[in-house]
């Protein structure tokens, strides 16, 4: 059975000693937490994932990065390898996330080129898509969403199926407090599970959807209510133990 997925996404937040204080909540409670039907990832900043693989090392919790170059190494300052990830229990990676696409100007054929190298090192690309507030006024979110899934997975042929995770994070609603409804992210997700079908045949089903986008303890439960959200990547909420504990904690009953 595929498992949900929850992924916190702690953006530039949290020193050593946050990362060490959040986990000291964290892990003291998520033992009461079921996981049987769910995964759950972290994605500290690079200066706290070594000290977080040591602190979650006898916990279910996985550790995710914010982003991964494509080669195992070499003359590429300020960037980190799929291969280092690895070398300290990373299983995750955010690609194109709305932040690196806008602020940093990732374009979509570096963002294919990151998720081959990481799938190819044996991690878990989490390719990010999603329309500004501009295309969706002008009623492009599909054709975005559309494009940034075909360039973004452009060299990956050959797929298992629970080695790729998507999320759609509409940018109008990343830190914003203003979250797609559970209608609008269905529309999205139920579009991609068939445009990933067409890509990948039946096994697409096993992809993981996420959604992502203001994402709280008072809003997930009717976001995971919809039948092709798979999870949610959160970021503001993750910061905070409770909160986040809060929605990895929901009881997931989906609408029939
Ligand atoms: C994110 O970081 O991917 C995100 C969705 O942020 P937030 O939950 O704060 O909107």
């Amino acid at each position: 059975m595929k498992k949900y997925l929850f992924v916190g996404n702690w953006k530039m937040n949290h020193t050593l000693e946050e990362t060490r204080k959040f986990f000291e909540v964290f892990l003291e409670k998520i033992g009461e937490v079921d996981l049987s039907d769910r995964l759950i990832a972290i994605a500290p900043p690079f200066t706290s994932l070594y000290y977080a693989s040591s602190l979650v090392k006898d916990s279910p919790i996985k550790l995710c990065a914010q982003n991964a170059h494509f080669a195992d190494r070499g003359a590429f300052t300020g960037e980190i390898s799929p291969l280092m990830l690895r070398e300290i229990g990373v299983e995750y990676v955010i690609i194109g996330h709305s932040e690196r696409r806008h602020i940093f100007g990732e374009k979509d054929s570096l963002i294919a080129k990151r998720v081959e190298g990481v799938y190819k090192f044996g991690l878990t690309p989490i390719l990010c898509v999603g329309e500004t507030l501009s295309e969706r006024e002008v009623g492009q979110t599909l054709e975005v969403v559309e494009r940034q899934i075909k360039r973004g997975l452009e060299h990956i042929s050959e797929l298992l199926p629970e080695r790729l995770v998507i999320a759609y994070e509409p940018v109008w609603a990343i830190g914003t407090g203003v979250n797609a409804t559970p209608e609008q992210a269905e529309e999205v997700h139920s579009y991609l599970r068939e445009l990933l079908k067409e890509l990948y045949g039946e096994r697409a089903r096993e992809i993981r959807i996420l959604y992502g986008g203001s994402v709280t303890p008072e809003n997930v439960n009717s976001l995971m209510s919809k039948p092709n959200i798979d999870g949610v990547l959160v970021g503001g909420a993750s910061l905070d133990p409770q909160k986040f504990l809060s929605i990895v904690s929901i009881r997931v009953v989906k609408e029939v």
